[in-house]
């Protein structure tokens, strides 16, 4: 299976530990309990090369964290408990643990290349679940304000009409290597650097498969029918909270319409065109970090589909 950046496999996420109080209270007495502070969606790093994650020792935090801030993370390989922390987006506190640490706030897209995988992981994960707290503040059904439960897995509705309990949520894109005979399909959206191509990607809507998903996104940026469609793998991609699915599929057709304003450009691509384009700095590929680009280098290694 492959283990794409950004995602934590290392970390055990303890679900069991997230409703039991005496413990989370004793790690969060634990001077050996590390904490991932988020700010403005922004990460804590030491710009080092490779750049670091900074994981702060509670007694060294500074500021006082209020438990709905705090969202339990998991323990990490060490057996240390792992929380992450949503400051406030006033700057103060932040400014002052960033000094404390010689760090600074950054987003993660700017530096996540520079990242061991380790660090971007607990980043990656981090800043998703921090995000979700921060658009989850009332309750989507009666707009009463929410409150943490579960050491960040849950906030309940404090309207005693609803208690509606809402559950962190990803969500999910499909991201697809359409093949047609020996040539891959990559495409362009205008906002992106000159020259840069990439296999097509989409949200999931309600009331669609995975696969569905790949079949419409498909037609409706390209306009070509989509036969079989297989799964290879999957990357958390938290900018800000996508999961992105990927699969090969296998073009029934090849001529190109493009038919949404999404794209600027669509094509065909042969392997001998991907590598000249790219020898002479024609073509430009997605970092090799990304599902996008383990789709596409996987059959520039000889996949059929
Ligand atoms: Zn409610």
């Amino acid at each position: 299976m492959k283990e794409h950046f950004y995602s934590s496999t290392w970390l055990d996420r303890s679900e069991e530990r997230r409703d039991d109080a005496d413990w989370l209270a004793a790690c969060l007495a634990d001077t050996r309990t590390r904490v991932v502070p988020v700010w403005r969606q922004r990460s804590l790093v030491r710009m080092t090369d490779p750049v670091r994650a900074i994981e702060i020792t509670i007694d060294n935090l500074q500021v006082q964290p209020a438990a709905d801030d705090l969202f339990f993370l998991g323990i990490d390989v060490e057996r240390r408990a792992c929380f992450g922390l949503a400051l406030a987006d006033a700057g103060d506190a932040s400014l002052e643990i960033a000094a404390a640490v010689g760090g600074e706030f950054t987003d993660l897209r700017r530096v996540g290349t520079m990242l061991e995988a380790r660090d971007a992981g607990l980043l990656a994960y981090a800043r998703a679940i921090t995000h979700w707290h921060s658009t989850h503040r009332f309750c989507g059904a009666c707009g009463t304000p929410t409150e943490v439960r579960r050491a960040g897995w849950l906030r309940i509705c404090t309207n005693p009409d609803c208690e509606r309990q809402h559950f962190p949520r990803t969500d999910p894109a499909v991201i697809m290597r359409v093949v047609h005979g020996d040539r891959v399909l990559m495409g362009r959206q205008a906002a992106w650097p000159e020259n840069w191509y990439s296999v097509l990607a989409g949200f999931v809507e309600p009331g669609e498969s995975l696969e569905e998903a790949v079949r419409r996104e498909v037609r409706e940026e390209a306009g070509i029918a989509v036969g079989e469609v297989r799964y290879d793998s999957s990357q958390p991609w938290p900018f800000p909270a996508s999961l992105m699915v990927g699969f090969s599929a296998v073009a029934e057709e090849d001529t190109i319409q493009l038919a949404s304003d999404e794209l600027e450009d669509a094509r065909w691509f042969s392997r001998e065109e991907i590598h000249d384009g790219v020898e002479a700095g024609t073509l430009r590929l997605s970092p090799t970090l990304s599902i996008s680009r383990h789709l596409l280098d996987v059959w520039l290694d000889g996949a059929d589909s």
